[in-house]
């Protein structure tokens, strides 16, 4: 049973905006921290922060293991992603802003996405911080795949080709600061929406959490989806407590087609 009201928020929004979290790609068979047997199971990404893998060529290698235990299972994107491919086609969608490392946003087909917690589908030299956010190595940079190579021909630690600094998923780590101009343009983005279209995250770690503040604050609206409650319900003109993969292609289909 397709919500009349989120069709009615996705019809009548020019601008909407999607901000996505872990829930968003459960469906794709990537966990979210909760879900039993996944990945973070066996892997507390907690513990692995950032001054822990500068300080740890043990944390390095545990960290390197889990990045390819992530993409071992060659995630796809699901029905949720596509749709917000279809609302961004038809002109309906501004953006994307995600807390996630997936890249199955982009591989869906969406054009304009912010990753505010970085990706897992590179990795960067890091130099050597004396602090957290600190930055920044030499500028090299290469796809995951780079490494997992290094790992498949036994190597635990793989330093930069250019420089010989500590390499690192372009990910941010517990303890690691928010990339700056990710947050502008996460930022800039929810502020010129008319809909912030929040799925799949529990809003409940700034500063993403305070996105649907800021749509609220600049006279948008907000809808949510996700299977339980979240710390913005309140600010939200409809929320739909469902799995995003069956709520969300069906809304679309009924918004573009109304
Ligand atoms: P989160 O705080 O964004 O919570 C996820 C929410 O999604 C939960 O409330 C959960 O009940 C809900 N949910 C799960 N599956 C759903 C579905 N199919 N439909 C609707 N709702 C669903 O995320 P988290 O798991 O606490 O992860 C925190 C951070 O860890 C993320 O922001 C991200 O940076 C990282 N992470 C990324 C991925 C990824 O890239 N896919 C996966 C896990 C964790």
């Amino acid at each position: 049973m397709v919500d009349g009201t989120l069709v009615n928020s996705l019809r009548t929004a020019a601008r909407i905006v999607a901000f996505s979290g872990a829930g968003m790609s459960t469906e794709s068979g990537v966990p979210d921290f909760r879900s039993p047997g996944g990945v973070w199971s066996r892997y507390d990404p907690r513990e692995l922060t950032f001054d822990r893998y500068v300080a740890s060529p043990d944390v390095r290698a545990q960290s390197w293991q889990m990045r390819r235990e992530f993409f071992d299972t060659a995630p796809q994107p699901n029905p949720a992603h596509d749709a917000l491919v279809a609302l961004e086609r038809a002109g309906h969608l501004n953006g994307v802003v995600t807390q996630n490392i997936d890249g199955l946003h982009q591989e869906a087909g969406s054009q304009r996405v912010v990753e505010l917690h970085g990706t897992a589908r590179e990795v960067q030299c890091i130099g050597r911080p004396a602090r957290p956010g600190e930055p920044a190595g030499c500028g090299w940079s290469a796809p995951a795949t780079w490494a997992f190579d290094l790992l498949d021909r036994g190597m635990t630690d793989p330093a930069c080709p250019a420089c010989g600094a500590l390499v690192k998923s372009a990910t941010i780590s517990f303890g690691q600061m928010l990339d700056s101009t990710s947050l502008q343009a996460a930022t800039a983005l929810v502020e010129d929406c008319d809909l912030l279209l929040t799925v799949g995250s529990s809003l409940q770690v700034y500063p993403a959490a305070g996105l649907p503040e800021i749509a609220v604050r600049t006279g948008g609206r907000v809808a949510i989806i996700n299977d339980e409650p979240t710390g913005m319900d309140h600010l939200a003109d409809v929320v739909v407590r469902a799995r995003a993969a069956e709520v969300l292609p069906a809304a679309v289909a009924a918004a573009l087609n109304a």
